[in-house]
């Protein structure tokens, strides 16, 4: 089979890993190198109906031999199985690079044979990348679960993210749907990637002290940083009973214990038949749009989980941004004056979000704000009137100041930008694409 079938094949079978942010790190072109990196986020992939577009988002091998109940390339299913040589698929790294089509790598894998062997492959294609070719282009590299921490150590020196998925929010969960998986097997490399990029800032501290007490320790100038954009992690939603409490609170622990950067969910798609699976007919995709609102929550506005969902009522709310459903439950709170509260207490106004926030506490040293100026500055005027009030004065009058009143009134205008008029969503673009 020549290379673009392959592709064809791999690139496919990788749509459904979306763990493939590449922001994080910045490196900046080098005479005779080829590539640079830069940390805007760039998700892109390489599938017709993939999620991201610039990285060549392709699997190494989709020829697997665990059986995790939800995946096409699970061993049971009859698909077409291929793998590529790590040289082939340098090699069309580099072509693609030249092209401009892509700028960087997204490279997962089955296992083929075992976890040691798999990552083996993996590394000798960064190798040839990274040292005979010189690409200095963003890689975001999944490690094997189970694989030895000394091929962890390696590749975490050739990529710029590591993944290892979680798949699951439960260890119950995994032992049903993945039964050569488990607990240990996943956390166990992300334990070890979290300690290689500590020791590697350790030493690169080291490096920058004038003392000859560290030179036994400090790296070569020219050694790479270990996993300079981190580890990430990605989590199967709705294939499993867990609720959104239960996958918020993991999260919340992976992010604290471990480091990482970014938590991806996927919200679990049909593709097998198996008595193990429920029966959707579609993914849930709301359910993970909300599921990263409140990730966004923990992550930028300073929510803990239990803030954003308690054990009474453990789904988040269908109808409204966790957001807005915690101010609804919290309207004694509000409203607040935005000429005068803080920053903190901003941010847990509806509409408003960081760079809003921001912006009104910078042009308040110079103005008082009303709704124009709320309006210039970008805030969502419709939503966060009913919370707010400017100059001492009550923006949301005409409707009731109550949860049922206000509820419907942030229904209405879901979707909606600060504007108030209908945001269009531009649908996934696509390289093979008409
Ligand atoms: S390890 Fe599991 S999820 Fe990964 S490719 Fe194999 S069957 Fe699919």
């Amino acid at each position: 089979m020549d290379t673009v079938e392959k592709l064809g094949i791999l690139a496919d079978a990788a749509k459904y890993d979306v763990a493939c942010t590449s922001s994080g790190v910045d490196r900046a072109a080098v005479g005779g190198r080829l590539g640079n990196s830069v940390a805007a986020g760039i998700c892109h992939s390489f599938s017709a109906d993939g999620r991201c577009i610039a990285l060549l988002k392709v699997l190494f091998t989709n020829a697997c031999v665990y059986d995790c109940a939800y995946c096409v390339n699970r061993r049971e299913n009859d698909v077409p199985r291929v793998a590529f040589r790590p040289r082939e698929l340098a090699d069309l790294t580099i072509e693609f690079y030249r092209r401009n089509y892509i700028e960087g790598l997204f490279l997962s894998s089955g296992v083929l044979g075992c976890a040691d062997r798999t990552m083996e492959l993996i590394i000798e294609t960064l190798r040839i990348l990274r040292e005979e070719y010189g690409f200095r282009g963003y890689i975001h590299a999944k490690a094997i679960p189970g694989a030895s921490p000394e091929l962890i150590d390696r590749l975490g020196r050739l990529a710029d993210r590591m993944s290892v998925n979680v798949e699951l929010p439960s260890k119950e969960s995994l032992a049903l749907l993945c039964p050569e998986k488990s607990k240990d097997s996943v956390i166990d490399p992300m334990r070890r990637i979290k300690e290689g990029i500590a020791e590697d800032r350790e030493t690169r501290a080291a490096l920058r002290k004038k003392t000859c007490y560290l030179a036994d320790r400090r790296p070569r100038r020219s050694a790479r940083s270990f996993v300079p954009a981190g580890q990430s992690t990605q989590m199967i939603v709705g294939a499993t009973p867990e609720t959104d409490r239960r996958i918020l609170t993991l999260s919340s622990s992976l992010y604290r214990s471990l480091g990482l950067k970014r938590v991806f969910f996927s919200a679990y798609l049909p593709v097998n038949e198996d008595g193990r699976l429920p029966r959707l007919h579609a993914a849930q995709l709301e359910r993970e749009h909300r599921l990263y609102q409140a990730d966004w929550l923990m992550r930028f506005y300073g929510f803990d989980v239990d803030e954003i969902i308690d054990e009474s009522a453990p789904f988040l709310d269908a109808e409204l941004d966790p957001k807005a459903s915690w101010a609804l439950r919290h309207l004694d709170m509000f409203p607040v004056e935005v000429n005068t509260a803080r920053y903190e207490t901003l941010l847990r106004v509806p509409g408003i979000g960081v760079r809003g926030a921001r912006s009104i506490v910078a042009a308040r040293r110079t103005t008082r704000l009303g709704e124009a100026e709320l309006r210039k500055l970008g805030i969502a005027f419709t939503r966060a009137r009913f919370f707010i009030t400017c100059k001492g004065a009550y923006q949301g009058k005409g409707v009731e100041y109550t949860p049922e009143a206000l509820r419907g009134e942030l229904r209405r205008h879901v979707g909606t930008g600060a504007s108030g008029r209908k945001k269009v969503v531009p649908g996934q673009l696509s390289l093979w694409g008409e």
